[in-house]
Order: structure tokens, then sequence, then C-alpha cells
């Protein structure tokens, strides 16, 4: 349920739905838009039922939200949603390019990869710390280590950056140094994760399962916003199907899809979705010609030793290409290319 408060509501009056639910047993989440405030319900939808919020003072509807998720829901919020990660924007407005290195291996590589990054047209750096390895002999990531290079480079390099966590016990601790959490598909049903994500004051990057439907993907989003954080971009990556010629089937069709049914921004991840170098750029075309709000990809200064995900990296190669595809196709698809941050914009 949402209610809508009249133009000229007051935060008494805010304060007042938001009490009268609170002592209900639900919850209610407030959101200031340009004209007016809308105050998500959430809860025992027959208890909350009885309440009288239309009579409230300073309420100008209530709307029943058909969808099962509520705060994420188009019916929730009618604007597409802009996220600012450290000043950096995701929108409807705008082309996003995040890249940098599958795992943080070391300051070397971290630093060149930032650098390749940026010649690529991305105004965010991602690299994981916390690795999901689909096998627990393989490099498990760096942890704490891989997250003090992160914030070196982000200095470095003026990127600020997006990390994966997968354990609800680190949340903390990654966000006290990350810009951008991210979630990756194999947590994505990891609920635990999710709250906690959603209570941590960063904006989250939640990517699709593999093995999820839109509507669980999207559920999952709801877990972390029924935490008070909207700050949610959704990133499609590719889902299981029978084909084994790529490493996921990217679901383009869940970026049209999605950006209908939820207010949030939708990237779309081509390295981890083909798991080909040579499919990186087809694939960013046809993110960008879809709608998406951005990308992620993968880039190693020497990916024949990558520890992770080598053959997807592009390489110094590839940059200009990327760089190139992003700035030409962004105003024909209505969209500027968001620039990286000035150098001594990002603080460590
Ligand atoms: C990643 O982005 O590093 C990653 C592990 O991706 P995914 O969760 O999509 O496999
Ligand atoms: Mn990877």
């Amino acid at each position: 349920m949402v209610v809508v408060m009249a133009a000229e509501a007051g935060q008494d009056d805010i304060d007042g739905v938001v009490d009268l639910v609170r002592a209900a047993g639900g919850d209610a989440f407030v959101s200031r838009g340009m004209s007016r405030t809308i105050v998500g319900v959430v809860g025992d939808v027959e208890r909350l039922g009885t309440l009288n919020l239309r009579a409230m003072p300073g309420v100008g509807d209530v709307v029943r939200i058909s969808a099962p998720y509520k705060l994420v829901s188009r019916e929730h919020r009618r604007e597409r949603s802009v996220i600012s990660v450290a000043g950096v924007p995701i929108g409807p407005d705008t082309l996003t390019v995040i890249a940098g290195p599958c795992a943080v291996e070391t300051a070397e590589q971290t630093l060149a990869s930032a650098l390749m990054a940026r010649a690529a047209g991305a105004s965010l750096l991602r690299g994981g710390a916390y690795k999901p390895r689909s096998s627990p002999y393989a490099f498990q990531g760096l942890g704490e280590a891989g997250l003090q290079i992160l914030a070196d480079v982000r200095e470095a390099a003026g990127l600020p950056v997006v990390t994966e966590v997968v354990d609800p016990s680190d949340v903390d601790l990654v966000a006290s140094y990350a810009d951008m959490l991210q979630v990756g598909t194999r947590n994505m049903a990891n609920f635990p994760l999710l709250q906690a994500v959603g209570g941590a004051g960063k904006p989250v990057m939640l990517k699709r399962g593999m093995n999820a439907t839109i509507e669980e993907w999207l559920m999952a989003a709801e877990y972390i916003a029924q935490r008070g954080n909207l700050d949610i971009v959704l990133c499609e990556r590719g889902i299981r199907t029978f084909e084994k010629a790529t490493r996921n089937t990217l679901d383009i069709s869940a970026v049209p899809v999605v950006q209908r049914l939820s207010h949030l921004p939708v990237i779309v991840d081509p390295s981890h979705s083909g798991g080909r170098r040579d499919l990186v750029l087809p694939l960013s075309r046809a993110a960008i010609a879809v709608g998406a709000d951005g990308i992620i990809v993968d880039v190693h200064p020497h990916p024949e030793a990558a520890l992770c995900d080598g053959p997807q990296a592009l390489v110094d190669a590839d940059l200009r290409e990327l760089a190139a595809v992003a700035a030409h196709l962004s105003p024909l698809v209505g969209r500027t290319l968001t620039p990286a941050p000035a150098l001594a914009a990002v603080d460590a």
C-alpha cells in the first residue's frame, strides 16, 4: 500500500501516518519526490487494511499496490530513480560504465585495471576482494587487504569503488571501504545478506540470480528496500538455459521488462554472462541499444595470468572501442555518458 501525501502536507502529517502504521505492526518508508511525498506501507495487509489512513490529516490518496514487491515497484514510484554512487549517477538519462578487474589480486594489477577502466570510459571501478567461487580450491579473494587496495586505488585513479560482499557479518567492514556494495548472482536469495546490505547505508548493486525469475529478483530487491535502502541498482548478468555455447544466456529482454515493473535502474554485465572476451563488445552494444542504464565489464592488464575470469577480461586493445561504443551510442538512446569524476574529487 502507498500513501500519497497531499501537496500541502507537513512533517507532522507524515509522522502521524508513520506512527499509525507502526502502531499497527507495519512499517512505513517515506520517499520525498519533487512534487509530493509518498509513504510506502508494508506489513500484514489484512490488519493494515483496517486502518483509516485516508482520513488522516495531510493524506491525499491511498493506493494499493498489486505487485508482490511494493517499494521497488513502479506503482510506488512512477518516475525512474537515479542512484548516486559517491556523486556518480546511474539512472534513466545517463549511461554509466563500471569497469575493473574481476578480482583484486595486487595493488599494481588493481591500479593498472583502474587506469584501463578510465580509458574505457568508466566512471566507477569494480573489483572483488571477497570472491564467491564455484570451487573451494579457487582463489577466494584477498579479503580486507583487497579492500584496502581498492581504497588506495580509488584515491589514485579517482573512481568510486563497487565491490562484492558475500557474508552478512562482513557487510559493515566492506561498507566502510566501498562506495557501492555488490550482491552477486550466487547470493541473490541470501536473505540475511540482503537485509544486512539494506541497513548498511550504501547503494547496492543486486545481480540477478542465474536461476531467478524476474519476480524473484525484484522480491530480492524488496528485501533491501524494506530495510529502508532504496538506493538499489539491478544488474542482469545472464541466466542458465540449455545453451552451452556461452557461459550464461544474457536475458536482454529483462532490461525493458524490469524497467517497466520497477523504478530502479537496470545495468547489464556482458562479461559474466558471455564469459568470453569476444562477446563483451557485441553484448555491450546490445545492452546500450535496449536501454540499459549502464554496463559493468571486466578488464585486466594480464588476463593470461588472472586469478579469476581471465578469458572474459578486456585488454588494452579493446578499451578505445568500448569507450567509442559508449560515447557514440549514448546520445542515440537519449542518454549522456556519465563522465569519470575529476581526480581530486574522490576522498580516500
Ligand atoms: C562478479 O561480478 O565478480 C561476479 C562474481 O559476478 P556474478 O555474481 O554475476 O557471477
Ligand atoms: Mn568474475
